[in-house]
């Protein structure tokens, strides 16, 4: 794995080898899938209904912590090689892995990239969604548009047949085409019985990405596709606090995951309500 790549909360140093074997998952599976990926669907909807100008960011955290814990699920990300809180919290130029916080007030205006991770009954649910908090700029709101609608892009190409590489590539032709930076360091991954299981799913492609595999999609794959799209340039780096990724140019930075599964009938996500 090249170091560019590796990175905690989506890139785990365990578990996602290259080369590891790809875990398809049965209807039944995919089914239990969907509960978990039902638990995280209704927690953003619950930060959506929630959000306002003048929240701390940890209020969102552990309302969110709450609400899963209600529902019987657990918190993945809790303590997630160390990771401090219940959610990531990316606020304006932070990418992803934001950390809630006391102090992180959000302003009218602000984008705010909300990641939850849960499970139920030995299945995992990954997504993320970046909102407007009050009113946003048109900048703001495009990239919000267009980074949700890269997802689909990648989402759209997750049929038997197809390779991962079909995936990336649609997200980056999109994105790219209207100019915005594509951050590289962070890639989707297969996911079910662990949050992060093999096979990456990249933002991009190119050959050293894909020179020794680029699997073919087969029933029974569940991925987390995540675009991370910036206003400016892909490059990013990572705060003191040893978590937060910010985009070095302080340029918008947005996120959208969901948890999809490779059905005969095409790409079924499975993080909705
Ligand atoms: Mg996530
Ligand atoms: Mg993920």
């Amino acid at each position: 794995m090249k170091d560019s790549r590796v990175a905690r909360m989506h890139h785990p140093r365990r578990g996602a080898k290259r080369g590891t074997v790809i875990e398809l998952k049965s209807r039944r599976e995919i089914g239990i899938m969907r509960e978990a990926g039902r638990l995280v669907a209704l927690a953003h909807q619950k930060v959506r209904e929630f959000l306002k100008p003048g929240l701390k960011t940890i209020e969102i955290d552990l309302m969110i912590r709450d609400f899963v814990l209600e529902n019987k699920g657990t918190l993945l990300f809790f303590n997630y090689q160390g990771f401090p809180a219940h959610s990531c919290i990316s606020i304006n130029e932070e990418v992803v892995h934001g950390i809630p916080s006391e102090e992180r007030i959000l302003n009218d205006g602000d984008i705010v990239s909300v990641d939850i991770g849960v499970g139920k009954d030995g299945f995992c649910g990954d997504s993320a969604w970046t909102y407007g908090v009050g009113s946003i700029n048109q900048e703001a709101q495009d990239l919000l548009t267009h980074c949700e609608a890269a997802l689909f892009k990648g989402i759209e190409q997750m049929v038997v047949g197809n390779r991962i590489s079909d995936i990336s590539r649609a997200i980056q032709d999109y994105s790219e085409d209207l100019g915005y930076g594509v951050v590289k360091k962070f890639v989707g991954h297969g996911i079910g019985r662990r949050m992060h299981e093999a096979p990456q799913v990249p933002n991009y492609c190119d050959k050293k990405s894909f020179l020794q595999e680029d699997p073919v999609l087969q029933e029974g794959m569940v991925l987390a596709v995540e675009p991370m799209l910036n206003v400016g340039t892909e490059d990013v780096e990572t705060l003191s606090d040893k978590w937060t990724v910010i985009t070095k140019d302080k340029k918008l930075s947005a996120h959208f995951e969901h948890t999809i599964a490779v059905t005969s009938d095409g790409p079924q996500v499975l993080t909705v309500t």
